[in-house]
């Protein structure tokens, strides 16, 4: 039995969440399930974003399943986005999105890439200072950052018979920060096996539409992945269908890539894939593949069925879409 943290969070969070939860008893995953809060709905109740209970059961858990959490509308100078500091709490150095059609009747572009972004530094620092006329911010790029966010993209390439990396940079303008990153790329990749490239960051954008069967593995600065995932999740079918997890060296966090959608929450709309296919992820990592892949093989198939939420062309709402799910699942 593996003991795994749920935070369903805000907005469309909840909802999703609950949806995947169903598809993991469905598999009879053997998990130890619990719930807990953070984010806005929970600072309006408890008066924190995250609670010490959230970070007591993390810590003692196997794996995290995160929903979504809403940013408040009003300006809080005292404010820390609680998944950033989860993120330092619990060092999850690296944002892992593979992005992948799920079906060839949607999306764009016929992609099958995994996007490893360096998730604790680079232009997310959130160091800003007023000068005279503007505001500097700082970014921050450092070698031992760079060397295990490229070992860990390189280990990614390993376990999924990936055989190529690129390195995505732009050393030609941010000569010593992305230079940094590029020269720790070509050290590590030489000798390992995998075939090493590079892109400038504009021309990554470009290929992903262009020649996205040329990208097997993106291994980026954190601005820039992301802003490639996105455009890749949307060349591949949309948010709805994007999953992602933040890893650490011992813990990961499993999130779809979406946010908390607050203008479709709460009225059935929310297409759960995201965040059944982040569970899927997360049993995976759990080392419980056939399960994972029995999930997987059911989008598809659900997708190739019409069993669609309305954001992939379909009628269903959030509730119908997971009954048919799951009625598919029993069958497979
Ligand atoms: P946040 O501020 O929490 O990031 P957001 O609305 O700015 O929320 P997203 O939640 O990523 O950003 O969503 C952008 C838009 O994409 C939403 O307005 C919503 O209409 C659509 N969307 C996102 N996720 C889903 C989903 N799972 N199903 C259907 N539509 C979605």
């Amino acid at each position: 039995m593996r003991k795994v943290t749920v935070i369903p969070g805000d907005g469309i969070g909840p909802e999703v969440i609950g949806s995947a939860l169903e598809v993991l008893r469905a598999v009879d995953a053997p998990l130890e399930v619990h719930r807990a809060d953070m984010g806005l709905a929970c600072y309006q109740r408890t008066g924190s974003y995250l609670p010490q209970e959230t970070l007591d059961l993390l810590e003692e858990s196997d794996a995290a399943l995160f929903g979504a959490i809403t940013s408040p509308t009003t300006y809080d100078p005292d404010y820390r986005s609680p998944l950033l500091r989860l993120r330092k709490a619990f060092d999850l150095y690296a944002n892992v999105r593979p992005v992948r059609r799920p079906h060839p009747t949607v999306g764009l572009v016929a992609l099958d890439v995994v996007i490893v972004r360096e998730n604790t530094e680079g232009m997310y620092t959130g160091v800003e200072r007023d000068v005279p006329g503007g505001v500097i911010t700082e970014r921050l790029v450092t070698r031992k950052a760079c060397e295990r966010i490229v070992d860990r993209a390189l280990s990614i390439c390993r376990e999924e018979g990936r055989k190529s990396v690129t390195c995505v940079h732009k050393s030609n303008v941010l000569r010593r920060s992305d230079g940094l990153f590029r020269e720790v790329f070509w050290e590590r990749v030489r000798g390992s096996g995998i075939e090493g490239r590079e892109l400038l960051v504009d021309a990554a954008a470009a290929a992903l539409v262009q020649r996205p069967e040329s990208l097997e593995c993106l291994v980026t600065l954190n601005l820039y992945g992301d802003i490639l995932s996105d455009e890749a999740a949307a060349l591949a079918g949309g948010l709805g269908f994007a999953p992602s997890v933040n890893l650490g060296e011992s813990f990961a966090l499993f999130e779809p890539t979406h946010g908390s959608a607050p203008d479709i929450a709460g009225k059935d709309r929310a297409n759960p894939v995201a965040a059944i296919l982040s569970a899927a992820m997360m049993l995976r990592y759990l080392e419980m593949d056939e399960k994972a892949v029995r999930i997987e093989r059911t989008v598809t198939e659900a997708i190739g069925r019409g069993i669609r939420t309305a954001d992939a062309g379909g009628r269903m709402g959030t509730a119908e879409f997971t009954k048919r799910f799951l009625e598919l699942l029993s069958s497979a």
